[in-house]
């Protein structure tokens, strides 16, 4: 067993289930874990059942009771030292995610910064969980609103962030005082199972076991009885704009609350007066990063015509260079897809963008060796190719031209999907056009910074059919916390608002 392995305490078979008790023994089937760069089994693990959910949801609901007493500066302390136990494992864990996921070495490790961050910042939200005061229109009288913890926080996450989206929720739910059930992508169990353990421990440590929660299960049977379960107040769904329409039905017709980050289809626009250097690096990180497996990948490119033919040319040069191979190798900037299945449906949509008219410049197919690794892909698109509205979870970028600014900006709201969005422009006219009331229509708007990377002290999230949902820092404890507006009558009196009188 390789020695991160070993130090992530990763046996070989680890059942699914986890409570305050240890991980559950559970007769569920027996899933592997593969390293796309080779098809190698890295371990199984064995799926927890409906009962083993019934276990964990009950241990959450009854450690509750007590976590949501307990003041939140406190339950900030906790979390101070889980940072602390994710910056001892921060190796080990960025090696974990390279070899379950193919994230190149710096990606892997960025992604578990990317949790330490939110750790940091889930401690300092501790002290700011604030609720405002009003002024009531009756003498002898206040008015404020408090904010109160839900209860147990469902957060089901996708296999292209394994650790961080569950770090994104979890530091800042339990910062609120939720407890919570983590069913994280099959396809990244291990990496959330190590996740898990590093920061149960700390939570054990303290007494304070069953605070998070892991189980990986089937969607089929535990994903539909956690997203259907009324105990579950909040579900927070990662993933497909499919799976979270899918869940987004079944929570609403319990009147429960979802908060949604599901699929982008992200656009750059470059203007003639771009610094084309930058935006060419901006484009190539965006469209080739993470092998176009996030969902704030660059996938569309509007291209002023006066710069196209040969901001495209040096764009071909680019992607013909990139070093593709082993995610852990130096100098390696694209890893492999996820699995063959995501081969496959790479290979249908280029086949299916040659049906449409789309000439595919460089790219479109496997590379020749051995793992899921395929071509970064630059195709001349035009407006009329359907397949460009749709988001295909893979590395394939697709060059458009405009005439004017009004137009690429209209041709980059024309999807179903709202996550990301940038231009490449000097122009102070350009930038704040693209960032007015009737520019981008993303929930994330950035002027010479490619699409995906985003800090964590900013919501994160997108509009439209990318489900509305908001994580991360700013104000975004807000859904994860119930408000609660409170009157109180420190006079003699018993005045009506809006001047009701009630005289008995
Ligand atoms: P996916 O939709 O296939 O799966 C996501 C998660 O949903 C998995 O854990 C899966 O097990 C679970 N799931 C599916 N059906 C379920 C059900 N019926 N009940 C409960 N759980 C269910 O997505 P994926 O392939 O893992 O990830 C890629 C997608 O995620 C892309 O569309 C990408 O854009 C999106 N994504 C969005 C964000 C964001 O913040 N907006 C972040 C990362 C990924």
């Amino acid at each position: 067993m390789s020695t991160y392995l070993s130090r992530l305490g990763l046996e070989a078979v680890n059942p699914g289930a986890a409570t305050t008790s240890g991980f559950l023994a559970t007769t569920g089937r027996e899933v592997p874990s593969f390293d796309p760069s080779t098809g190698e089994s890295l371990g199984s693990v064995r799926l927890a059942s409906v009962d083993d959910y019934e276990k964990v949801v009950t241990e959450a609901q009854r450690v509750f009771a007590d976590w949501r007493m307990l003041p939140a500066p406190k339950r900030g302390e906790i979390l101070r030292e889980v940072g602390e136990a994710l910056r001892q494992h921060k190796d080990d864990l960025g090696m974990l995610i390279t070899r379950e996921v193919g994230k190149v070495t710096s990606e892997g490790l960025g992604e578990v910064q990317e949790s330490i961050d939110m750790a940091d910042l889930a401690v300092g939200m501790s002290r700011q969980l604030n609720g405002l005061t009003m002024h009531s229109e009756r003498a002898s009288h206040r008015m404020y609103e408090q904010w109160h913890p839900l209860g147990v926080v469902g957060i089901i996450t996708a296999f292209n962030f394994p650790n961080a989206v569950w770090a994104w929720n979890a530091m800042v739910a339990a910062a609120a005082g939720n407890t919570m059930i983590w069913k994280p992508s099959i396809k990244a169990s291990l990496t959330a199972i190590a996740t898990h353990r590093v920061c149960d421990a700390v939570f054990q440590k303290h007494g304070w076991g069953g605070v998070l929660n892991l189980i990986i299960g089937d969607d089929a049977d535990v994903g539909e009885t956690m997203v259907a379960d009324r105990r579950i107040p909040l579900i927070s769904a990662t993933g497909s704009t499919r799976m979270g329409r899918h869940v987004n039905q079944v929570v609403a017709g319990r009147l429960g609350r979802c908060l949604l980050e599901l699929g982008g289809n992200n656009a750059i626009i470059v203007t003639p007066d771009a610094d084309l250097e930058l935006a060419l690096r901006g484009v190539a990180f965006g469209a080739v990063g993470t092998a176009g497996q996030r969902c704030t990948s660059t996938r569309r490119l509007y291209l002023h015509k006066s710069i196209a033919a040969d901001f495209t040319a040096r764009l071909q040069k680019v992607y013909e260079q990139i070093p593709i191979g082993d995610p852990a190798n130096d100098g390696v900037l694209m890893g492999p897809l996820i699995d063959d299945d995501a081969v496959r449906m790479y290979l249908e949509a280029v086949a299916t963008i040659r049906e449409q008219g789309g000439e595919v410049l460089t790219g479109g197919e496997r590379v020749d060796r051995p793992g899921s690794f395929v071509k970064p892909t630059l195709v001349r698109a035009h407006r009329d190719m359907g397949i460009c509205k749709h988001e295909t979870f893979a590395p394939i970028l697709y060059v458009f031209e405009y005439d004017d600014l009004e137009e690429a900006v209209h041709q980059q709201n024309a999807v179903d999907q709202g996550l990301s969005s940038a231009i490449f422009t000097d122009s102070f006219r350009s930038a704040e056009r693209f960032l007015s009331h009737a520019g981008s229509d993303c929930g994330i708007a950035n002027v010479n910074i490619g699409t995906s990377g985003a800090e964590i002290g900013g919501a994160f999230g997108g509009e439209k059919e990318t489900g509305g949902g908001r994580e991360a820092g700013s104000d975004s404890w807000k859904a994860y916390m119930r408000r609660q507006t409170c009157t109180l009558n420190w006079g003699t009196d018993l005045p009506l608002a809006q001047g009701v009188t009630f005289d008995i």
